[in-house]
């Protein structure tokens, strides 16, 4: 449906209309291959993913394709496409999904597989790979592809950029290629997983040697609607070169690599001249650890403040903020400043390789509140291996502490504190740890609570207990859970942020027989996934 009318009566219409600024407009021919990249989750999620954003510009570099985008519905949308039988289409071009050549999914979080599935069964495409031709049907972004691997025809394990050459001259060729034909093409190429074929394991990541600035999506596309993160955004750094063990994004995108200060601030400048932003982020997995910092915000404070373009870094840590970066950083966006403590008890921060000085620490909290941060925002993790409720209560003192340190200082300082629960994620150096056991997360949250509630200023945030263990089963399960996502699009049941119903979650494992302890809860020093290498 794309009579604009009949959109006035879903909830933000403006999200179906594409035709965004600077989106691209291509002829579409009949010898072109018809690519659509997806994403799982809404446009306003969706259109805030750099990794999409990539694909998209890459794809449509080339002559040889056509590229589109989709999200999911939204449920009165989903709820008239169901209705009305209709299929569910791409944004710009609203071709259905059933009628691309390739659909590229990127499912970078466990809880939006069942959406996945939703977004193929609203396109009237049958979801098991065995039981269709095209649209092929492939994944990206994915640490541990196994779980979806009977819906899915390939899977692209590491960075598109470094896509080999037969991989694109192989998607080229779609329209001529049947899906077998297609799929005997790629499997066995460097990064593609094909479940349906025999392949030699283990299968290696693969990865840019380089970030290479003529692939970065500079006619950045500006939605008409308002978007999760409405700005446009720099990368100045793939990887991270620290080491914290508990870790997977460290292990997807390594090794380090690092764009030079004269191709960001060229990068920045483009982005600003094609969109207007004036809001533009500067990203990394750590961007304090971005050696050109200092010269890249030197440059830009000066050539775009006068525009009044605030540039932000929405990962830098309090202890960065020092020295000669501090005087900058006054001068910049402040959205909070980020305090990744995880956990005070020693013997845990050696296991999880993140040592904290104490007294830096708070010599960088006095820093961050020179330089005008009135918003610091603390991270702590609950259930890392053998953490008893005495190292919770270490924390519990370290935050009371650190709370009347700050508003000795200033009154009006805001302080968030959130907890997120331990998941030993395949390939981080913790991947043979289990997870703390349900009960045990739901009563060390009930003790945050209780022993935070007199600390009122303070806005407490802990992760859902349901939530992190159905993330922790679906990351490191395998194809056997494929059964249990089709159960819950079936049954309609939410499986996604903040709607993990654990009664609902257990009970659709004993219906269909799944011990989902098995994979949390038993220490294994050997996985299903270890036919990848990262
Ligand atoms: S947790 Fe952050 S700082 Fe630590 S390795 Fe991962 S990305 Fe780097």
């Amino acid at each position: 449906m794309k009579n604009m009318k009949d959109l006035l009566n879903f909830r933000k219409p403006g999200q179906y209309i594409g035709h965004e600024w600077n989106v691209v407009e291509k002829k579409l021919t009949q010898d072109m291959a018809k690519v659509c990249v997806c994403f799982p989750e809404g446009y306003d999620l969706g259109m805030s993913i750099l990794g999409l954003r990539i694909l998209y510009g890459l794809f449509n570099q080339d002559p040889a394709i056509f590229c589109d985008r989709a999200f999911l519905p939204q449920d009165d949308y989903q709820g008239y496409l169901r209705e009305h039988a209709q299929r569910h289409s791409s944004v710009q071009c609203a071709v259905p999904l059933s009628d691309f050549d390739l659909l590229g999914f990127t499912l970078n979080y466990e809880l939006n597989y069942v959406h996945f599935l939703k977004m193929l069964s609203l396109s009237g495409i049958p979801l098991r790979s065995a039981q269709r031709d095209k649209p092929v049907v492939g994944i990206g972004g994915c640490a541990n592809p196994l779980v979806v691997s009977d819906f899915i025809d390939f899977c692209f394990l590491g960075e598109v950029e470094a896509a080999p050459a037969e991989f694109m001259e192989a998607v080229r060729a779609l329209p001529r290629l049947s899906k077998q034909d297609f799929l005997d093409r790629i499997a066995g190429l460097p990064g593609v997983y094909v479940p349906a074929r025999a392949q030699q394991y283990p299968l290696h990541t693969v990865y840019a040697r380089t970030l290479d600035p003529s692939l970065y999506p500079v006619d950045w596309l500006v939605p008409y609607v308002g978007i999760v993160h409405d700005r446009a955004y720099v990368e100045v750094a793939r990887g991270c070169p620290r080491t914290c063990a508990f870790c997977q994004a460290r292990c997807m995108y390594y090794p380090y690599r690092e764009r030079p200060a004269e191709q960001v601030i060229s990068l920045v400048r483009k982005i600003y001249e094609k969109t207007g932003y004036e809001d533009i982020s500067l990203l990394s997995l750590s961007v304090s650890d971005y050696s050109g910092i200092e010269p890249v915000l030197k440059e830009l404070i000066s050539s775009l403040g006068k525009y009044g373009v605030k540039i932000s870094l929405p990962s830098l840590r309090a202890t960065d903020v020092a020295g000669s970066l501090s005087s900058l950083v006054s001068q910049i966006k402040k959205s909070g400043l980020t305090i990744a403590v995880e956990t005070v008890s020693e013997p845990l921060r050696q296991k999880i390789c993140k040592p904290i000085d104490h007294q830096a620490l708070y010599a960088s909290l006095e820093n961050a509140l020179a330089a005008g941060y009135r918003h610091l925002k603390f991270y702590f993790m609950l259930g890392l291996p053998g953490e008893t409720l005495e190292d919770v209560d270490l924390m519990m003192d370290f935050i009371r502490q650190t709370n009347r340190f700050l508003t000795q200082r200033n009154r009006s300082i805001e302080i968030s504190v959130n907890f997120s629960h331990f998941i030993p994620k395949p390939f981080s150096a913790l991947e043979n740890e289990t997870m703390q056991p349900y009960e045990t997360l739901k009563a060390k949250t009930a003790h945050v609570y209780q022993s935070l509630k007199a600390q009122r200023n303070i806005h407490i945030s802990v992760a859902s207990c349901a939530e992190s263990t159905v993330e922790g089963v679906l990351s490191r399960g395998d194809a056997r859970l494929g059964s249990l996502l089709e159960y819950f699009l079936i049954e309609n049941v939410p499986l996604s942020q903040q709607h993990v119903d654990f009664s609902q979650w257990e009970a659709a494992c004993n219906k269909n027989s799944i011990d989902y302890g098995a994979y949390i809860y038993e220490k294994k020093n050997a996985h299903a996934w270890d036919i990848f290498k990262r």
